[in-house]
């Protein structure tokens, strides 16, 4: 037997550790994973000395192509994939629009599969609610199942833009989902509060954004949103959490709440705070959740360190300096969002020391389980799907904006960072190396998810 590829001598991490090993692959899977002295033939090889292997990465919050009023995210699917590529992503998921009625779904399926269809590497959607919908919790939540799409976003807050669910109907939700196997994710923030700050404000900048939409709001969210969850068994995702505020505040509650709610964080909640916003360049640093405060940003960092986090998202969805700088002085014009697809990695095995059996459970196999797609992805094993991040885990790297964005800044340039991803196989194929892309763009296909039951997979 001759094996199409062959990565030899590197260290391969799963979830029993990290050991060194050869990876064979023939066709779109892996077949053998062998001690470093069996050698088998192959095609193609490739010499992995001193590097690490870990199961492709899944970023589960992106918006790539994301129309928001006049403007529309600067990343497209072929655009934000490369940059997913180069930072060891190799499956997206991103988000249907918003919709109030079963009408609407088929539609909101078709748009986001002709904007996806330039992706270079595979992906799915999460369905999305819009406030007041037409349909019952029950038959949204049969709808996505059937769509293979178990996973449905809410909004608790944009009451203004007509976004906002129902708390019964988020209620009603979480009660299905784990009878039923979906997941039901939600931008945690408590409208009440932020309404009640925005009458302070005639004209808010985005000097006031701390002050307009502040922690408590995501805490209280949260907090209540965790204990349905925990009371209704069910199985909620929470993401971008911004502050560890809210994390501590949902450990000191001494609950098992972690059996069914997972936190997501993003990479700038870890890297950045809100002193930027005090500056006259802080309408860039425009996103929601807010940047917080650095004493925030490094209990999130602990939180992370100690095992409350589940999953890292990016929330990528990068609009250019031209069209928030024209809105500076007007906040709720500013299109909000920030970049950060590519940095996950380096970002996550700097705060937990080159841990790479953490770094692989939170930013591979931890969202495979959450979003169904575990085993085929999310680990390295013989009859999983071969995509596989290279990576060096000791080089010291600093961030600058990537070739292959097509925004035209990062918050992130100049920040030091240990670890980068120096190969990239998908499905099979050599997607990235030596910082060059070689999978072209239409490469990606629709992953089909079925019903998900957390109870079948533990992760935390
Ligand atoms: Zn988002």
């Amino acid at each position: 037997m001759t094996y199409d590829l062959a990565l030899e001598n590197g260290t391969v991490c799963t979830e029993n550790g990290l050991f060194p090993a050869n990876v064979y692959v023939e066709g779109e899977e892996i077949r053998v994973i062998s001690s470093i002295k069996e050698k088998l033939p192959a095609k193609e090889s490739i010499d992995c000395s001193g590097l690490f292997l870990l199961p492709g990465f899944i970023d589960p919050h992106v918006h790539l192509g994301l129309a928001l009023g006049r403007y529309t995210s600067a990343d497209n699917f072929e655009s934000g994939s490369a940059l997913a590529l180069s930072g060891g992503v190799t499956t997206l998921i991103d988000f249907l629009d918003p919709i109030s009625d079963l009408a609407q779904f088929e539609t909101a399926i078709k748009d986001r599969m002709t904007a996806a269809k330039d992706s270079r590497v595979d992906y799915s959607f999460h369905v999305t609610l819009a406030g007041n919908p037409s349909f019952s919790a029950e038959e949204i939540a049969r709808s996505s199942i059937a769509a293979k799409m178990p996973s449905i976003k809410v909004f608790t807050t944009y009451s203004s833009s007509g976004r906002r669910s129902s708390d019964g109907m988020i209620y009603s939700l979480l009660s299905l989902s784990r009878k039923l196997g979906f997941v039901l994710m939600a931008h945690s923030e408590n409208d009440e509060i932020i309404r009640e700050r925005e009458k302070e404000f005639s004209r808010p900048t985005y000097r006031d954004i701390s002050s307009l939409r502040p922690t408590i709001s995501e805490l209280s969210e949260v907090a209540m949103l965790s204990l349905i969850s925990l009371e209704e068994e069910g199985q909620l995702y929470i993401v971008h959490v911004s502050s560890g505020k809210t994390v501590e505040a949902l450990s000191s509650l001494g609950l098992d709440w972690r059996r069914f709610t997972k936190l997501e964080t993003c990479p700038q909640y870890l890297l950045l705070n809100n002193d930027p916003l005090k500056t006259d360049q802080g309408y860039l640093n425009t996103y929601c959740p807010p940047p917080r405060t650095d004493q925030e940003r490094t209990l999130l960092q602990s939180a992370l360190r100690k095992g409350e986090i589940s999953s890292i998202g990016t929330d990528h969805c990068p609009f250019l300096n031209r069209e928030k700088w024209e809105n500076r002085d007007d906040y709720p014009k500013i299109p909000n969002g920030t970049g950060s697809l590519g940095i996950s990695f380096a970002t996550i095995n700097t705060i937990l020391d080159g841990d790479l059996k953490r770094v692989s459970s939170l930013l591979s196999t931890n969202p495979a389980r959450i979003f169904g797609l575990f085993p085929k992805r999310g680990v390295l094993a013989p009859g999983s799907i071969a995509n596989i991040a290279i990576v060096d885990r000791d080089v010291q790297s600093t961030v600058s904006r990537s070739r292959y964005t097509r925004s035209d800044h990062s918050l992130f340039e100049g920040i030091k960072l240990r670890g980068s991803v120096e190969t990239v196989i998908h499905r099979g194929k050599l997607a990235f190396k030596n910082g060059d892309i070689l999978l072209p763009k239409a490469s990606g296909r629709f992953i089909e998810r079925e019903n998900i039951y957390w109870e079948k997979g533990a992760c935390r």
